[in-house]
Order: structure tokens, then sequence, then C-alpha cells
């Protein structure tokens, strides 16, 4: 007697992982606050693989994203763009999330337009203080980026990526995220998705940074149902990490 099981082709049963991240470097051409970069015994270092023999690795495994990306900034390698445009030739889901913060040049705005999903990290629409928190991080250089890379998508008629925001949020940021749910939207992209902050020791000479749930919960939870209204309005996805609202809740049931 045969089961379903016994009719389903072996291949199909095995486990695959979903998502496969590589990570090219974990050096980073930023030092945000809240980053264990920014901790003075952090010691980054590159991937070294070449990339053929990453791409047959990869395939083997046949996961549903291969998000290049991991601790660190890879669009700061040289040869970055030639390594995931053999990844992506190869058929591969590419994905990656990025700080772009240097100036793409064109082909690597090309790049950027062929991945299935590009999340920028963006805490904020002050510039001045995203160069606090993000320590280098120039927002019209970052916008600039964006756009460009819409801009081409739209003109070759290449479906855009998905784009996701991605904001980790602070007592100082906080209050900007209804701020930053219209700059998404202004911008085209997809989706904002606030990161809960993870507290490190504090580093010496950048602004001190706080959970929100340690200054005003109240005002940071008002902020996120306002934030969470204006996307709904403009048709912006808006996620939470899990836990945000609950240390919220519970830093509001302290005061
Ligand atoms: S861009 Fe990302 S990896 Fe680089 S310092 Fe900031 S949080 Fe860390």
């Amino acid at each position: 007697m045969t089961s379903e099981v016994d009719e389903i082709p072996p291949e199909m049963l095995r486990a695959r992982p979903r998502t496969i991240y590589v990570e090219m470097t974990s050096r980073c051409n930023l030092l945000c606050t809240y980053c264990p970069v920014s901790q003075p015994d952090y010691k980054g270092e590159d991937l070294l693989m070449e990339p053929e023999a990453l791409a047959d690795v990869l395939l083997r495994a046949q996961p549903d994203e291969v998000q290049l990306s991991g601790h660190g900034e890879t669009t700061m390698l040289r040869d970055w763009t030639r390594v995931a445009r053999l990844l992506l030739a190869r058929g591969l889901p590419v994905t990656i999330t990025s700080n772009f913060a240097k100036r793409f040049n064109d082909e690597e705005i090309d790049t950027l337009a062929r991945f299935r999903a590009v999340k920028i990290s963006v805490d904020t629409t002050d510039a001045d203080l995203q160069f606090q928190l993000r320590r280098g991080l120039k927002l019209d250089k970052l916008t600039d980026n964006l756009d460009r890379l819409v801009a081409h998508c739209e003109s070759n008629f290449i479906e855009k990526p998905f784009l996701h925001i991605s904001c980790t949020i602070t007592h100082l940021n906080m209050p900007l995220v209804p701020d930053l749910v219209r700059w998404t939207h202004a911008r085209k992209a997809h989706a904002l998705a606030l990161v809960n902050l993870v507290r490190h020791p504090d580093v010496e000479g950048a602004v001190k940074i706080l959970h929100p749930s340690e200054v005003d919960p109240q005002g940071a939870l008002r902020a996120i149902e306002d934030a969470q209204r204006i996307a709904d309005e403009l048709g912006v996805r808006f996620d939470m990490e899990p836990g945000l609202v609950d240390s919220l809740e519970v830093g509001q049931s302290w005061q």
C-alpha cells in the first residue's frame, strides 16, 4: 500500500532553508551608535570564497531567499556586483540589506534593480539626527540612491524589488516615526519596519541613546498608533519587531 507521502518525489521532502544569509563582509562603512560595529573590540572580516563555489553551495540548498548581507555592508566591497550578478545569472533569489551610505554608480543601481527585495536602513527623516545616530550617513545621499533605483526600474520597465525601509528605534527618533511613514511613501517604497533596540555599552563620543520604554513609553505608543494610521491611509506596509510594543507597555506600567 502506498501513502500520499510515498508519491511525493524525494527531493520535495528534503529539508531546505527558507533564507540563507551570505555575510560577504562583517566590516561596515558606518559606525551606528547602537551597533556592535561601534564597540571598541569589534573586528570585521571578509568572506573568502570563490563566487562560483558559493553559487554551487547555494543552488544545492534551494533556498527561497539568498540575502547578500549579514552584519556588515556588502556594497563597500569593490567587486560585490560581480558576485551578485553571478548569483542572479544562476537563477538565485537574491536580496540585500544595505545602508545606501555611499553614492552608487549606474552599474550598482542596475544590479540592485534585479534583486527580489532591497531593505534599506533609515532611522529618521531628520538629517542631523540621522548623522548623529548613524555616524557618517548623509540622508540626501541615501535618498538620491533610492530615487535613482526607483527611476531606473521605471524607465527600464523592470519590476521594482520589494523596497523595505528598516528603522532601529531609540528615544530620539521614535517621535518622528510618523514622518518616516510619509517619507517611505514619497520614495515609492513598499514597507516600513521598526526594529527593537538592543542595548550595547554606550559609545564614547557618540550621542547617548536609550530605549523609548525608558523615557516616554506612552509617547512612543502614540507615535506607533499615528504611524499605523498614516501607513493604512497611504497603503504602506507597517511592521514591528516582536517585543517592541510589549516593552513599551511594560515601561508604561512602571511610570
Ligand atoms: S549600517 Fe548596519 S552594520 Fe553598519 S554600523 Fe550601521 S547597523 Fe551596523
